[in-house]
Protein backbone atom coordinates (compact mmCIF):
# COMPACT_ATOMS: atom_id res chain seq x y z
CA UNK A 1 0.00 0.00 0.00
CA UNK A 2 1.25 3.37 -0.98
CA UNK A 3 1.09 5.34 2.34
CA UNK A 4 -1.21 8.18 0.39
CA UNK A 5 -1.35 11.59 2.08
CA UNK A 6 2.11 11.94 2.85
CA UNK A 7 3.99 14.22 1.28
CA UNK A 8 7.53 15.11 0.74
CA UNK A 9 8.39 19.17 -0.73
CA UNK A 10 12.10 19.80 -0.97
CA UNK A 11 13.29 23.36 -1.07
CA UNK A 12 16.58 24.30 -2.02
CA UNK A 13 17.67 27.85 -2.24
CA UNK A 14 21.37 30.29 -2.37
CA UNK A 15 20.74 32.79 0.04
CA UNK A 16 23.45 35.95 -0.26
CA UNK A 17 25.71 36.33 2.96
CA UNK A 18 26.54 38.98 4.56
CA UNK A 19 30.47 38.54 4.44
CA UNK A 20 31.49 36.00 2.10
CA UNK A 21 30.17 32.92 -0.06
CA UNK A 22 26.82 32.73 -1.09
CA UNK A 23 24.64 30.24 1.97
CA UNK A 24 22.87 27.39 0.22
CA UNK A 25 19.83 26.58 2.42
CA UNK A 26 17.94 23.50 1.81
CA UNK A 27 14.22 22.86 3.84
CA UNK A 28 12.25 19.76 3.50
CA UNK A 29 9.12 19.90 4.65
CA UNK A 30 7.29 16.09 5.72
CA UNK A 31 3.26 16.04 4.98
CA UNK A 32 1.71 13.60 6.55
CA UNK A 33 -1.19 12.86 9.70
CA UNK A 34 -2.80 16.15 9.28
CA UNK A 35 0.95 17.89 10.29
CA UNK A 36 3.71 19.51 8.68
CA UNK A 37 7.36 19.36 10.12
CA UNK A 38 10.18 21.02 8.34
CA UNK A 39 13.86 20.35 8.89
CA UNK A 40 16.19 22.92 7.63
CA UNK A 41 20.01 23.03 6.65
CA UNK A 42 22.56 25.21 5.66
CA UNK A 43 26.13 25.80 4.92
CA UNK A 44 26.42 28.89 6.81
CA UNK A 45 27.46 28.71 10.31
CA UNK A 46 24.70 28.61 12.22
CA UNK A 47 23.56 25.06 10.17
CA UNK A 48 20.26 25.19 10.66
CA UNK A 49 17.04 26.83 11.83
CA UNK A 50 18.97 30.50 11.03
CA UNK A 51 18.15 33.21 8.98
CA UNK A 52 18.40 32.15 5.76
CA UNK A 53 15.84 29.31 6.10
CA UNK A 54 13.53 31.81 7.37
CA UNK A 55 14.37 34.32 4.55
CA UNK A 56 14.13 30.90 2.23
CA UNK A 57 10.58 30.35 3.96
CA UNK A 58 9.63 33.64 3.94
CA UNK A 59 10.11 33.72 -0.28
CA UNK A 60 8.15 30.69 -0.85
CA UNK A 61 5.11 32.06 1.31
CA UNK A 62 5.39 35.21 -1.18
CA UNK A 63 5.15 33.14 -4.37
CA UNK A 64 2.27 30.61 -2.89
CA UNK A 65 0.28 33.93 -2.71
CA UNK A 66 0.88 34.93 -6.40
CA UNK A 67 -1.15 33.90 -9.33
CA UNK A 68 0.89 32.00 -11.33
CA UNK A 69 1.15 29.23 -8.01
CA UNK A 70 -2.84 28.99 -7.80
CA UNK A 71 -3.87 28.94 -10.92
CA UNK A 72 -3.42 25.31 -11.82
CA UNK A 73 -5.36 24.00 -8.62
CA UNK A 74 -8.16 27.10 -9.58
CA UNK A 75 -8.42 25.04 -12.71
CA UNK A 76 -9.74 21.87 -10.62
CA UNK A 77 -13.38 21.07 -11.53
CA UNK A 78 -15.53 19.42 -8.74
ZN1 LIG B 1 22.23 29.87 7.27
Amino acid sequence: MNSIGRELVHIHGVVLGNYRADYETDIEFHLGGGRIRFFTECTCPVGYQCKHAAALLFQCQALRSTDDFDSEAADIDF
